[in-house]
């Protein structure tokens, strides 16, 4: 998907399809060296993560491996409680694994602390966290990030990867959306983001 596809409902780009690839093959650059001569497993974070996963590990020149976890964070609004649910387990032993998680955003940084727990205690040799987007919230919490890509201001984005109500998650940029596709109910009905339970 493009601008162009999105019609009406987009309201601003915040980070454009070039910004993105020239980002990601800088990050993809550190990780090579990082973990150069070790075997490193990329654990991405389902739904978001699908995007920034795939154009990572292509930007890659080091032979890493991939796997994926789906968890739910319940909570109210937009805003992540931090009571993780895993809804599919990685297949991967991560015993003595190095182990980097790529994510889409960190906003609350809940999800993320907990998951850095989870895979730790799994006795992960290492786990770091390769994260596209970061809001200001994260800097709040105590989840060190390895990789950033951007920082962005505190608002609800979508594409690349990030939906609203799953929708817009094949755009290649990260932008807003128009009041009016939050104020008027969905055109599938889907339910929004202010639902007790979303899976990333
Ligand atoms: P956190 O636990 O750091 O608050 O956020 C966890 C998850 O909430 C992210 O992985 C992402 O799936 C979702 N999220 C946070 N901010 C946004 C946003 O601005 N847009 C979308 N689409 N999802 C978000
Ligand atoms: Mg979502
Ligand atoms: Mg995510």
């Amino acid at each position: 998907m493009d601008a162009s596809d999105m019609g009406a409902d987009l309201e601003k780009v915040l980070v454009t399809a070039d910004q993105i690839s020239q980002r990601l093959a800088e990050l993809a650059a550190q990780v090579d060296e990082d973990y150069a001569g070790k075997d490193v497993l990329l654990v991405g974070v389902l739904k978001g993560a699908a995007l920034v996963m795939s154009d990572l590990v292509r930007a890659l020149h080091l032979p890493a491996q991939m796997d994926w976890m789906a968890v739910s964070s319940y909570g109210s609004g937009t805003k992540s409680s931090g009571v993780v649910r895993i809804v599919k387990d990685l297949d991967t032993d991560v015993t003595g694994r190095h182990v980097l998680i790529v994510e889409d955003i960190i906003d609350s940084g809940l999800t993320l602390s907990w998951l850095v727990a989870n895979l730790s205690s799994r006795g992960a040799a290492s786990v770091e966290i390769l994260t596209l987007l970061r809001k200001p919230d994260a800097a709040k919490v105590d989840v060190a990030v390895r990789y950033t890509g951007f920082d962005i201001p505190d608002e609800f984005v979508v594409g690349y990867g990030l939906d609203f109500a799953e929708h817009y998650r094949g755009l290649r940029f990260v932008g807003t959306l128009a009041p009016h596709v939050y104020e008027t109910p969905h055109p599938t009905g889907a339910s929004s983001t202010t639902e007790a339970s979303t899976t990333e």
